[in-house]
């Protein structure tokens, strides 16, 4: 038996003797199947032809995959006071990078913002000791390699640590959430850390809303006064997006809430012709 991971979404499978029919993840409207068809893959052969990055992004050492393999997430590592989160996750676990992590102090939970970067969220949480998985309530449907080290957290936040809190950002998905915490370093430098919760923009100055990124659909304006309200009071100077370097360092509040305020008039009936005001 193999726990079969999807190629094109890296999303790690229940065990089973043959791969399964479909990925219920890539034939979701948010997703896409492989132009060339849906394909499998084993950890054992991940493993064989990948290695886990270790690397520094901005305040956090993030962890993620070379070559490119899949959607190209990467997890960060963020101290807090009960240790630490491992935020978001990959596909690939390897002996060295488990190695590396625990040199640096080991992972005390993983907590992942929505079901695009559950991938191996089981083979990591075994790997680390048998660290609990905290997985919004909403999105629950959407683990398809159960564990007993899963725990699904209800409602509109979760205090997990004096300096860190999860924060319930429906709009991608259900259960899409983020991160509030302190920067690594500064500890005075507030961060939030949204995976594709709130997705940042090519121009690393704003961030986006969208049902399917890949696929451009967009969220309604209801959805974005929601995110708006539950954000109120949130402060933070930086936010980290889903992939390295895709990150809003500075002003970060101020940018989402103008990044909201432009959304709502791109989908208003306003004739967009001439753009948006900056
Ligand atoms: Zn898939
Ligand atoms: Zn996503």
């Amino acid at each position: 038996m193999d726990c079969y991971i999807c190629v094109t979404c890296g999303t790690q499978y229940a065990p089973s003797l043959l791969p399964p029919d479909v990925c219920r993840v890539c034939t979701d409207d948010r997703q896409q199947v492989g132009w060339d068809g849906q394909h499998w893959t084993t950890h054992a052969e991940l493993t064989a032809r990948h290695h886990v990055r270790i690397e520094r992004d901005g305040a956090f050492v993030g962890v993620g995959i070379v070559e490119r393999f899949a959607i190209p997430q990467r997890a960060l590592l963020v101290p807090t006071s009960i240790g630490t989160v491992m935020w978001d996750c990959t596909s690939l676990v390897t002996a060295d990078a488990v190695d590396a992590i625990n040199e640096l102090g080991g992972v005390a939970v993983i907590a992942i913002s929505h079901p695009h970067f559950y991938s191996s969220m089981v083979e990591w949480a075994d790997a680390l000791g048998g660290v609990p998985i905290l997985l919004h309530s909403d999105d629950a449907d959407w683990v398809m390699r159960r564990s007993p080290l899963i725990q699904h957290w209800h409602g509109d936040r979760l205090a997990l640590a004096d300096d860190a809190t999860l924060i319930h950002l429906p709009g991608h998905f259900p259960g899409s959430s983020a991160l509030s915490c302190a920067d690594s370093t500064d500890h005075a430098r507030r961060v939030l850390l949204t995976g594709d919760s709130l997705h940042v923009t090519a121009d690393r100055r704003h961030i986006t809303v969208m049902h399917s990124v890949p696929n451009y659909l967009p969220v309604g304006p209801a959805t974005i006064r929601d995110l708006r309200r539950r954000l109120d009071g949130v402060a933070f100077d930086d936010l980290y997006g889903f992939t390295w370097g895709l990150n809003v360092i500075g002003d970060a509040d101020a940018a989402v809430a103008a990044s909201f305020d432009r959304y709502l008039s791109a989908i208003s009936d306003r004739d967009l012709i001439g753009g948006l005001p900056r």
